[in-house]
């Protein structure tokens, strides 16, 4: 990722043009936008996300979908808006970022200006005492990839980057178009597992079975292993870049599946970009509401930010990705959808582009000119992340006297009611000398042979309780009800 013409189709091309061993280079036929080299043993797959900033939104999904960010920055101009974007869309997913100062065989270069600019966004070189990898090359003078490489496997290192090879495969769409004499052919990037010709697969609302494999060589395979780059024939129509990938076990999954999706996309809802990287890439142990906030002025941002700094909660905390001056843009919203974060525009406007954006993402900007109800608004979202009170009452006890068998239901607990009622929707446990055997639901309450929805104190009834059958005389049936209580903070 990088600033426009900071070169970073110079370096992925100096760098395939490297390490492509000889006589592959030519079979590259097509462009995928993503390819694999081969460095000391160690495979790099490369994904190519556009510096345009009318990209922005593959490049959200770009810093989704890798392991790593390279952020290229010309060491004779600086930092500049699009490197500024980019390394937000990399927080925002939590990407680590490897920095390559490009332009170093320039007279003008200055890589020391450019570490010192990138302090300012937290990234800290190793040489002003931080962690971020820091390598100065030039991709014109083909100078210091070598160490680009082995910081890029080195940070992969620290990060202990590891997947499964042996399940079935998980990817992302990168991109889709309509053969010609091909049909639909996706570009997709193998994310987990192996993926093999045959399977079964969705991808967005669309599912298919793969008829073949083509590599960044343009070579037909059979299988494809984690984190590399193919294109894949078989899918029944044109997927979305960003679309999610998913291998299931056989064809009536995969139809019923995508059949689904259509169907919950018809009621207006998204059914699925990106939940599986989403839930990939977030930290379940405390739950976060990310927030995006665009202000008019410099004072009420500042104040804001200082106002969502005091909400403490110990279960959830809102964390703030981005509060700026300005109105809101189409990155915003891209950015907001990217990171699942809450869009607030305080005293500010979309702009037309982004109100479009926004309706076509069914992102919500939620617009507001005063600060105490952005506070409450932001603490109401908070409590939607918190997990419900639940509260339990007892509402009656039986005792099994008999145990019967009922052809059609099975075993039937014959049964007292001994306090209290017990209804056919009621939550039950089934005790035994004190003890909890089995919690579960109500199956069916009999009567004389006849289904009923309640018995009362004093009645005796066949009570069956679904997916359980190992009653024994004595045993106590307890029902009770749940309710629960949203709980606000
Ligand atoms: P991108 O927009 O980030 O993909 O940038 P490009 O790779 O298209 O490069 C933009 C311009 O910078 C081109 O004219 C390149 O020839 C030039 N360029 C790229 N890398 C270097 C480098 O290391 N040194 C010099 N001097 N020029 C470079």
């Amino acid at each position: 990722m990088g600033h426009v013409d900071h070169g970073k189709t110079s370096v992925l091309d100096v760098l395939r043009s490297a390490n492509v061993v000889s006589g592959e280079f030519g079979g590259i036929t097509q462009h995928i936008g993503a390819y694999q080299i081969e460095s000391k043993n160690n495979k790099l797959t490369f994904i190519d996300t556009p510096g345009h900033a009318a990209f922005t939104e593959m490049r959200a999904r770009g810093s989704k979908l890798t392991d790593i960010v390279v952020l290229v920055v010309a060491a004779d101009d600086g930092v500049k808006p699009q490197t500024v974007e980019s390394i937000k869309h990399a927080k925002a997913a939590k990407v680590p970022i490897v920095v390559a100062i490009n332009k170093c065989d320039l007279p003008d270069a200055d890589p020391q200006k450019i570490k010192n600019q990138l302090l300012e966004h937290e990234l800290i070189a190793e040489d002003l005492s931080g962690d971020t990898l820091m390598v100065e090359i030039s991709a014109k003078a083909k100078k210091n990839l070598d160490r680009l490489l082995e910081s890029i496997v080195l940070q992969a290192e620290i990060l202990d980057l590891k997947t499964d090879f042996e399940s079935k495969a998980t990817g992302i769409v990168l991109e889709s178009k309509i053969d010609v004499g091909r049909g639909p052919v996706a570009t997709i990037i193998v994310t987990t597992g192996t993926l093999k010709k045959g399977d079964f697969f969705v991808s967005g609302l669309r599912w298919g079975k793969i008829r073949a494999i083509i590599n960044d060589k343009g070579q037909n395979i059979d299988q494809a292993l984690p984190s590399t780059p193919v294109e894949i024939l078989g899918i029944n129509g044109a997927a979305k870049a960003g679309d999610d990938f998913i291998v299931l076990d056989n064809e009536k999954e995969a139809k019923t599946l995508s059949e689904n999706r259509a169907q919950e996309s018809k009621k207006g809802k998204n059914p699925l970009t990106f939940a599986t990287q989403e839930s990939a890439f977030s930290d379940k142990s405390s739950e976060e509401l990310n927030l995006i906030i665009k202000s008019d002025v410099h004072g009420s941002s500042e104040a804001i930010k200082n106002a969502i700094g005091q909400i403490k909660h110990d279960e959830v905390k809102p964390k703030i990705i981005l509060a700026d001056i300005g109105m809101i843009t189409e990155t915003d919203v891209t950015l907001a959808k990217a990171s699942n974060a809450v869009l607030i525009a305080f005293n500010v406007k979309p702009s037309k582009e982004a109100k479009k954006l926004a309706e076509n993402e069914k992102i919500k900007i939620s617009t507001y000119n005063i600060i105490y109800e952005v506070l409450d608004y932001i603490k109401q979202k908070m409590s939607g992340l918190l997990t419900p009170d639940v509260q339990e009452t007892i509402i009656g006890t039986a005792q099994i006297l008999e145990i019967f068998k009922v052809s059609g239901a099975g075993k039937v607990a014959g049964s007292k009611v001994t306090e209290g009622e017990i209804t056919s929707s009621s939550e039950v446990r089934v005790i035994r000398d004190g003890a909890i055997i089995f919690t579960g639901k109500i199956g069916s309450i009999f009567r004389e042979k006849n289904q009923v929805k309640q018995v009362i104190n004093g009645q005796e009834c066949g009570i069956t309780v679904k997916d359980y059958i190992d009653f024994q005389k004595n045993d106590t049936i307890e029902a009770f009800n749940l309710t629960s209580k949203e709980r606000s903070i």
